[in-house]
């Protein structure tokens, strides 16, 4: 018997709307239009547009667009998210911005990177790293595994990952700043994560549902559909990361990352990084979390809209807490993933065809 269960909005701290930038792959009202359908009652967009979100009128013009969802967008840490120049930081907090984030690029530069989160604990900001040092992944595409070594695809270590989440808690732990590690895909990883918190560090981390779903050992083909970065880790990676959702460490988020087929077909070596997640994000991390990996319902949905509000700006938490957004998810009853159906304007995702319970009622 199918059963409508209802929650506060869930809140989705990181997706990527193409505008401006590639509208051709999404634009702030597609992407809206498509976080609806997968029942969010708000979304924190990325500032890797183009060009990047480093000012107070690109900061406004994403949030022009009228929409049941609510979206606020986070902004660079760095100008041009070139790593080498702070924003204005204490204009742009004024100014409602979600939390710093130079997402797709990790701030390289130590001495850069505490300013940055000095300036942003005195703010009352959180700042989120997309933890992948380029120095360690080079030309790597994929993780270590029997697709790679037939393929011939150059590899990502894990260390690149870990490496970067070590710097980034001890910076945590030199500024007090909170720390929101994106994307998180190592099992070591996770346990670097957990021992933070354990220690009182002001530290959250988020899974997506491609790297709670999929794992890099057991891909098939040469699919760039299964490409975005972090890579997708190994079994055991994903083990973890399941378990530590469970556990209450980290918080769903989808890294919805739209790109036109023309740079997504291109083979593995080639193609662009990440894939779309925003309509299937709540059935799938229903199935496999609460129904294979029998995680309180409750706490699941937690996840969702309760431990991404430790990550967003004061102004933020407010404006949520004016709208009081609700998710509603219908449980017990399966169907069939059709990508064709999707709001969003691209359809680079392996999810075709896959079947999950727990589907959202669209906002
Ligand atoms: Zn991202």
């Amino acid at each position: 018997m199918a059963e409508i269960l209802e929650f506060p909005g869930f809140i989705d701290v990181h997706v990527h709307f193409r505008d401006p930038g590639i509208p051709e792959a999404e634009t702030t009202a597609s992407g809206l239009a498509s976080a609806a359908r997968g029942g969010f009652g708000a979304v924190v967009t990325m500032p890797n547009t183009l060009p990047a979100c480093d000012s107070v009128e690109l900061l406004d013009y994403q949030r022009k667009i009228p929409s049941p969802v609510a979206l606020y967008p986070s902004v660079a840490i760095t100008k041009g998210r070139n790593g080498k120049e702070l924003v204005d930081m204490e204009a742009l907090a004024e100014k409602g911005a979600a939390f710093f984030t130079d997402d797709g690029s990790y701030v390289s530069d130590d001495k850069l990177m505490e300013e940055a989160m000095f300036r942003a604990a005195k703010l009352g900001m959180c700042v989120a790293d997309h933890a992948l040092d380029p120095r360690i992944v080079g030309s790597g595409v994929i993780r270590d595994c029997p697709l790679a070594r037939r393929a011939g695809l150059a590899v990502i270590p894990a260390s690149a990952e870990t490496e970067a989440i070590r710097r980034d808690i001890s910076v945590c732990r030199t500024t007090g700043c909170a720390l929101h590690i994106q994307h998180i895909s190592t099992a070591e990883g996770v346990a670097l994560v957990a021992a933070a918190q354990r220690e009182g560090l002001p530290v959250t981390a988020e899974a997506t549902p491609h790297h709670l779903l999929f794992a890099c050992d057991e891909l098939e083909m040469d699919d760039a559909n299964f490409k975005m970065a972090p890579p997708l880790g190994t079994k055991e990676d994903r083990c973890e990361l399941r378990k530590a959702v469970k556990e209450g460490s980290l918080m769903f988020a989808t890294d919805h990352a739209p790109h036109p087929a023309r740079t997504k077909t291109v083979g593995f070596a080639r193609s662009a990084n990440g894939i779309i997640g925003l309509e299937i994000a709540v059935a799938s991390t229903y199935s496999v979390m609460v129904l294979e990996e029998g995680m309180d319902v409750d706490a699941w949905a937690r996840a969702w809209w309760e431990m991404p509000r430790k990550v967003l700006s004061k102004a933020v938490l407010s404006d949520l807490d004016r709208l009081r957004p609700v998710t509603r998810v219908t449980a017990g009853e399966v169907k069939r993933t059709d990508v064709s159906s999707f709001a969003s304007l691209s359809r680079n995702c392996p999810y075709d065809g896959m079947e999950f319970d727990g589907w959202p009622q669209a906002r």
